[in-house]
């Protein structure tokens, strides 16, 4: 699994971060998302997954 963002599309709800806390974070500067975790364990996958469909910016990739 590979996780990325594009932070253009970032509209910092923050869902990602309430979803899947230990792959993904808010910059300090900007609000803007952070992967903390570009290659996560599998066992997070299903909260990977669900944070890409609930980003309202259509912002996360999971491949
Ligand atoms: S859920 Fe989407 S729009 Fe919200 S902070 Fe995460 S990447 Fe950004």
């Amino acid at each position: 699994m590979l996780v990325t963002v594009d932070r253009g599309r970032c509209c910092s709800s923050g869902q990602c971060v309430l979803t899947a806390p230990t792959v993904f974070d808010q910059s300090d500067e900007d609000g803007l998302v952070e992967v903390l975790q570009p290659t996560p364990p599998a066992y997070l996958a299903p909260d990977v997954r669900l944070a890409a469909t609930l980003c309202p910016g259509r912002a996360i990739t999971v491949t």
